[in-house]
């Protein structure tokens, strides 16, 4: 923490503004330098080495530098880097396209690509409007979505996202949307046991619709887990009663499965565990296992066809970027789908999040100051609360997640927190002895920590 700042560090700060920080804490805890990765590890300029337990954003699935896939990418690279996809198109993609309409729930079945998650969510949220324009149903321009959602940082996307701290201030510029109570089970305003509950708080979505179905065009939700909320999550059965309700109502369900799909929550994609069928099921992030920029919305023949008609209609879905389809990143897609394959990933994930499961809850559910330990697929994550039976929390500006962060750090654990929420996030190729490790660096680091603030009567330290 207090180490001289390298030349490169320093020169970083000389003309890059890094994003989601403030970039005056970088003057105390400036950017770390990494210059190589290896299956779980990170190495940064000085040879120090880090668990990446946050698996870098989301995004790595089978470990840095990762050689199959490395070696995948050269070949692609020296045979076709990228070609315009309007009125072109090329084996990766194509092949990609069949098997993600494949493996995803039955009736998705086209796929448009974009290249990041936010996009993603433009193009459901664009799509599902023009979807109901076009089927003369011009009220339907309402978007419904959950508080503590989050969608991406577009404006679209921030118009349907719900933490505060990223959107307060543009509120001004956003879509009016509705929004309706997200499950929250960690304090269930109905006191259920999330192993068995009946999701009363569904009512609360209920009500909206009823009320204003037609002039929503969508519902979008995070299936299972509210990621950037906090890794708050949430029964399958919920899913369920969503879905019946927007098919009740003729409004749209877009799954946001970019933080969760391609095998996070222990099935391939978690609209699984709640065997519906979206509308919509936007995914990135884990889609090429960390290594390049690439997202997908998957639709159905219904929707589809509401926009397929005579040139002069004026019905086509113009949006574009640059970069769609680009076949560097498709061909590593379908590298990353054989890897699942071959390598029996989904399997290995249940065995390694049982594993992390029962050592974690150990460790951490008699904490002071711990309110849980929950765990869904291979996302874990550590609630810390100032009260463990009242679960009050500790104010924002404590900062104790963050503190918690940089003594992990010191101690060659990256886990980057959510506000007063540390998770676990790791890359599948992760080894028993390595979830323990990561596990006991996380508890000597909150424990280290707390001595100190207790210490100081619950001071910052
Ligand atoms: C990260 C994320 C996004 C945004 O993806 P970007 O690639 O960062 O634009 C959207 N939805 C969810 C659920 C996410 O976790």
């Amino acid at each position: 923490m207090n180490h001289a700042i390298s030349n490169l560090q320093k020169r970083d700060l000389n003309h890059i503004w890094h994003p989601c920080s403030q970039m005056k804490d970088y003057e105390n805890f400036p950017p770390i330098v990494i210059k190589s990765g290896k299956g779980i590890y990170l190495y940064d300029e000085n040879g120090k080495e880090y668990i990446d337990a946050v698996s870098s954003w989301w995004v790595n699935l089978f470990g840095h530098a990762n050689k199959q896939i490395s070696t995948c990418l050269a070949n692609q690279a020296f045979q076709l880097e990228h070609v315009i996809f309007a009125n072109f198109t090329h084996e990766p993609a194509i092949l990609l396209a069949e098997k993600l309409a494949k493996i995803t729930p039955d009736g998705l079945t086209k796929v448009f690509f974009a290249d990041n998650g936010s996009s993603a969510v433009e193009i459901a949220l664009k799509m599902s409007f023009q979807y109901h324009q076009q089927k003369n149903k011009p009220n339907k321009r309402r978007f419904l979505a959950f508080t503590d959602a989050y969608h991406g940082e577009t404006l679209g996307a921030l118009s349907v996202g719900g933490v505060d701290l990223y959107s307060s201030i543009y509120q001004p510029l956003l879509l009016d949307t509705l929004r309706a109570q997200g499950p929250d089970c960690f304090r269930c305003p109905f006191n259920q046991n999330p192993t068995n509950c009946d999701t009363p708080c569904i009512s609360s979505v209920e009500k909206i619709l009823k009320k204003h179905h037609s002039e929503i065009a969508a519902v979008i939700i995070e299936p299972l887990i509210q990621a950037a909320a906090g890794m708050k999550m949430y029964p399958p059965s919920y899913l369920k009663q969503l879905r019946k309700l927007c098919t009740k109502y003729d409004v749209h369900f877009i799954a946001d499965e970019v933080a969760v799909g391609f095998g996070r929550t222990g099935t391939m994609f978690a609209c699984e565990q709640a065997e519906i069928m979206p509308d919509f099921m936007c995914l990135s992030k884990g889609i090429t296992g960390g290594y390049m920029p690439l997202s997908v919305v998957l639709t159905t023949n219904e929707v589809y066809d509401a926009f397929y008609d005579d040139y002069e209609s004026n019905k086509a879905f113009l949006h574009s970027h640059s970069y769609t389809g680009n076949p560097l990143a498709c061909r590593i897609a379908l590298e990353v789908l054989k890897i699942f394959k071959e390598g029996q990933y989904i399997e290995k994930i249940k065995q390694k999040s049982t594993y992390m499961k029962e050592l974690a809850s150990n460790i951490y559910n008699n904490h002071p100051n711990i309110g849980e330990y929950r765990q869904t697929g291979m996302v874990g994550a550590i609630e810390l609360v100032k009260d463990k039976e009242t679960k009050e929390p500790f104010s924002s500006e404590e900062r104790i997640g963050y503190k918690i962060y940089q003594i992990a750090l010191e101690k060659g654990l990256l886990l980057r927190p959510l506000g007063n929420v540390l998770y676990f996030m790791p890359p599948y190729v992760i080894e028993t002895d390595e979830i323990e490790k990561m596990i006991l660096t996380a508890s000597e680091s909150i424990n280290e920590f707390f001595a100190s603030y207790n210490d100081k009567g619950g001071k910052l330290i």
